[in-house]
Order: structure tokens, then C-alpha cells, then sequence
């Protein structure tokens, strides 16, 4: 007989979009196959966990008759595709990301039919039309060969070498840490608000494997700006350079990153030309960065308003007096509201009628949902983790389930030298492959024996730069005999506003050391 084998099972939701019906049947799936609970990914998709494999096909037929689909959320090709999830609704930048977000993820959707009929008998249940203008992209051929057969004209036959990255945002906003993906898109608009193109970086991506320096996480380089005319043709371009020159023997040296990092940006730049067909324009400026995550009540833009709830880990569940899956299932059936998951693993509501915010609100209160977000220490509410143990095979140690604890004793420590308001974000993974982006953080702990993390420091608080690892490996029962000497020399030498990250990033590890060594000896 059979073993009761189970398996996670992912979405793939462009920009973080899930319609009312879709969330109402994942919301039912967890109880009837899952572990009862739902988790918000941080590449703004859902995961169940738990499925048994004789309820995959009923739970995937499911997805995809209810608007979802789970094509892509895995696997080596595009992965789902991000972009802010702040519905904006007055803003034409954000509606382009959305727009170019669902588009790109069509362009880079796998055109084989295996999938339909493997988990349901064949039949294309899909919601909406192909859009014309990215089909005709899609089977368009390039002056390289783009074009491979009319199955994959994209992927061909063997799709590529590792999983793809895409976001799209706007400028100025990093909520979907950009410099992290394999390739983004900027919105540029023209002096009427119009879209005339994008910005691109490709290069950016964080796995890694511990004491393998060949390995390392990498922030994604300025490529180009692309016309909105040319940008399915870029997308193809940048994606054949990586399918075609992509490293097929070694799948730890197969991201795109390890192919820039190996060439260089400028013979990067001179394939994707090739690939083309055209020069490449130069990058467009750009302002500063902003680490969003739009939680609490904001206006939308067209007299409603949208609630984003703060979600420890991105895990909808129900526990005790805390009854947050009841609760957004009865919100989302009685006002049949849209959700937009942040890469936050947080989740927001749209689209509500002013009149019922306050039933909204009442109900989440009464099911010990927190809305008021003066209320969530700033230290949870800026911090990540992954799944890690007991649900993700490749964890090494506890990630979701330590956080809470961690990120407790970070603030007591913080009381007890003398920092009570300061919060930084902090992140935590169960192993170097980096799920939760702990090397983007200003503290990023990253799971390297049992019950002990590697420790990097120096992340920015906007996410624009790579952290660096201070220690390889410090077992949690030493966290404050590791951290208070930091925290001290950072209270007593900071500038005036600095941040955690950014200070340790300045005075630099070798000064952290010294001041660490004397602080112990006093
Ligand atoms: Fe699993 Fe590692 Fe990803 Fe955490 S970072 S979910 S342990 S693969």
C-alpha cells in the first residue's frame, strides 16, 4: 500500500491578486485537505500545507475552476510574478504595474497542456482571454533564436536552467525588495502620467549554500530602460540570454545572477542586444527607494478604503481567542471583498465601502485580530520567516515557529539597554536558500546547524543593499550575550537617525569586534 505521502502546494497570484471566490475556496481547501491553516508566501502567493497525494488533483481543480492556478509557482521557469500591492486606485503607475505584473506572468506561462491534463482531465478551465498583444509577443521571433517551437516558444524544451524572478513596480517603491529578483521592471511614465516604458535590472537573487563561497546572495544591477512597445521583447531577451547561456550542470550555479556575475554587466548587456535586435537605451534616473508594507486603513483613491492586516509569518489560522481565518472568511463572503498579499506575508482587503469599516473592524477585533497598527511592536511588524521546520524538507532549523520568541527577547534587550522605540527589520530562514530574504535585513538570522543561525548584519532599511555575515553560527541560547554589546556600541555611536543597519554597515564589522571584545571584558 501506498505511504501517505503529502506535499505543499503554492499559487500563483501576479501582483499578489486574489479575487473573493478564490480566497473563499482556499479557505475551505485548508480544512478539508490541508492543515486547517492558509500562509501568505513572501512572493505574494498562498501555500497550503499538508495535501496528501491522493487530494492533489481534487485540490487543484479546485484552484483553477475558482480563478487560481498553481502552474508556475514551482519548477524552473518564471515563478510567480510581483508587484506593490497597495491598490492604488487613482494612481495610473500602480494600475501599469498590475497591468504589466498579470501580463509578463501570461507571456512567461508555460504553454503546455500537461498541466490541464494531469489535474483536470484535459479541461482549460481558465478565467479570461489571452491577451492578443502578449501572444503575438510570445510567438514573435527575435534576431537570436527566441523563438524555439510553437509548444514553448519561449522556454523550449527544456525550460530553464533554475527557477525566474520577476517583479514589476513603481518608482520609488520597494515593498517587493527589487534589487532581489532576477529581473525587474520600473514604471516610467511620460509628463502627461501616460506609460512610456521601464527601467530594467536583472541579476539580483539570494540563495546560497553555507560554506560554499561560489555561492552568495547578489543585488540586481541598473540594465537598461525599454520602451513599452519593446518590453515583451526585452522580457524574452533577458530570459533566452539565461535559458541559452545559463548554467545547466552545476543547479548552484545556475541563476541568472552567477551568469551576470561570471560575464560581467557589459557583455550581459551586449547578449541581451543580440537577443534584441536593437541597442539598448540607458537607464532612466530614478528616486530614492521606500520599504513599504501599507498596513493599517488607507484610502484607495476612488472613495473606498483598503486595510492592510498585519500577519505574524503570513499564517491564517485559527488558535485560541486568535480566530483571524474565521474572521477573513466572514469578511470576505458578506462584502465579497478582493485581497491583495504583500511580500510581507502580510495580507490586504480592498475595495471597502466606507460605511463598513467599522463592522470590518469589528469583527477582526472580536476574533483578537489586531487592526490598529500603533498597537504592533514595529519590531514584528518589519520582521519575516520562513516556513522552515516541521513543513519545508530543506529546513535546518526552526524558522516561523522561533521568530516570536526571538524577535521578544530582541525587544527586551532593546528595553534593557536603553532603546525602547528603535525597530529595524529583521528576518529569519531555516536555510541559506533565503526564502524570507534575510540577507536584505539589517539583523538576518539564517538557519546553519540545529537550533543555531548564521548572523548577518548591515542590510538598509529600504532594502537596496546586501547585508554581510558577521558570524556563522550562533546558537539562540547566546542571543543577548551576542547582541548587547552591539546594541550598546550602536546607541552610543550612531548619528543622529541612523539606522540599526545602516550603522553597523558604517563603522563596519572590524569596529563591532573591538567594541564587542572590550564591552565583555569590562
Ligand atoms: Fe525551507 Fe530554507 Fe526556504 Fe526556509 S529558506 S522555506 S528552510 S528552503
Amino acid at each position: 500500500q501506498e505511504k501517505d505521502y503529502q506535499f505543499m502546494l503554492r499559487t500563483k497570484n501576479p501582483g499578489g491578486f486574489v479575487p473573493p471566490q478564490l480566497y473563499l475556496a482556499l479557505d475551505k481547501l485548508a480544512d478539508e485537505y490541508g492543515n486547517h491553516t492558509l500562509r501568505a508566501t513572501t512572493r505574494q502567493g498562498f501555500q497550503l500545507h499538508g495535501i496528501l497525494k491522493k487530494n492533489l488533483k481534487a485540490a487543484i481543480a479546485s484552484i483553477v475552476t475558482n480563478m487560481g492556478s498553481t502552474l508556475g509557482a514551482c519548477g524552473d521557469l518564471n515563478r510567480n510574478v510581483m508587484a506593490p500591492p497597495a491598490p492604488f486606485k487613482n494612481s495610473k503607475e500602480y494600475q501599469y504595474a498590475w497591468e504589466y505584473a498579470e501580463n509578463v506572468a501570461e507571456l512567461l506561462t508555460p504553454q503546455t497542456g500537461a498541466y490541464y491534463e494531469i489535474w483536470l482531465d484535459g479541461e482549460k478551465a481558465i478565467s479570461g482571454e489571452e491577451n492578443p498583444e502578449v501572444k503575438a509577443a510570445r510567438e514573435r521571433n527575435g534576431t537570436g533564436t527566441i523563438f524555439h517551437d510553437k509548444e514553448e516558444p519561449i522556454y523550449g524544451t527544456y525550460y530553464m536552467p533554475r527557477k525566474f524572478k520577476v517583479c514589476v513596480t513603481v518608482p520609488g517603491d520597494n515593498s517587493i525588495d527589487l534589487y532581489s529578483q532576477d529581473l525587474t521592471l520600473v514604471v516610467i511614465t511620460d509628463n502627461e502620467g501616460e506609460l512610456a516604458g521601464f527601467n530594467v535590472f536583472a541579476g539580483g537573487g539570494l540563495g546560497r549554500t553555507h560554506n560554499k563561497e561560489e555561492t552568495f546572495a547578489r543585488v540586481a544591477d541598473e540594465i537598461c530602460y525599454v520602451a513599452k512597445e519593446d518590453v515583451y521583447d526585452m522580457v524574452k531577451a533577458i530570459v533566452a540570454t539565461q535559458r541559452d547561456y545559463g548554467d545547466r550542470t552545476d543547479r548552484r550555479h545556475a541563476r541568472l545572477k552567477y551568469l551576470i556575475h561570471d560575464w560581467g554587466v557589459d557583455k550581459f548587456r551586449a547578449m541581451v542586444e543580440e537577443y534584441f535586435g536593437k541597442p539598448l537605451e540607458p537607464f532612466k534616473p530614478l528616486p530614492q527607494w521606500k520599504y513599504e508594507d501599507f498596513l493599517g486603513w488607507h484610502e484607495q483613491g476612488d472613495g473606498k478604503l483598503f486595510l492592510g492586516i498585519s500577519i505574524d509569518n503570513g499564517r491564517i489560522k485559527d488558535e485560541g481567542d486568535f480566530q483571524l481565518k474565521t474572521a477573513l472568511r466572514q469578511i470576505v463572503e458578506q462584502y465579497n471583498l478582493p485581497i491583495r498579499l504583500t511580500p510581507h506575508q502580510n495580507v490586504i482587503l480592498y475595495d471597502i465601502a466606507p460605511e463598513n469599516k467599522q463592522a470590518i473592524e469589528e469583527t477582526l477585533n472580536g476574533y483578537g485580530v489586531v487592526t490598529n497598527i500603533d498597537s504592533i511592536d514595529q519590531i514584528f511588524r518589519y520582521s519575516m520567516a520562513c516556513p522552515a521546520l516541521p513543513t519545508c524538507g530543506l529546513a535546518i532549523t526552526e524558522s516561523e515557529r522561533a521568530i516570536p520568541g526571538i524577535l521578544e527577547r530582541i525587544r527586551a534587550l532593546l528595553n534593557k539597554v536603553g532603546l525602547p522605540n528603535e525597530h529595524f527589520v529583521v528576518r529569519m530562514t531555516g536555510c541559506p536558500n533565503g526564502c524570507a530574504r534575510p540577507y536584505m535585513a539589517e539583523l538576518g538570522f539564517v538557519g546553519s546547524a540545529p537550533e543555531s543561525y548564521q548572523i548577518w548584519l548591515g542590510g538598509s532599511p529600504d532594502q537596496t543593499r546586501l547585508a554581510k555575515a558577521y558570524i556563522d553560527k550562533l546558537h539562540h541560547n547566546d542571543l543577548e550575550t551576542f547582541l548587547e554589546p552591539i546594541f550598546v556600541y550602536f546607541k552610543k555611536s550612531r548619528k543622529k537617525g541612523e539606522s540599526f543597519g545602516d550603522f553597523c554597515d558604517r563603522v563596519g564589522f572590524d569596529a563591532i569586534r573591538k567594541f564587542t571584545e572590550s564591552y565583555k571584558s569590562k
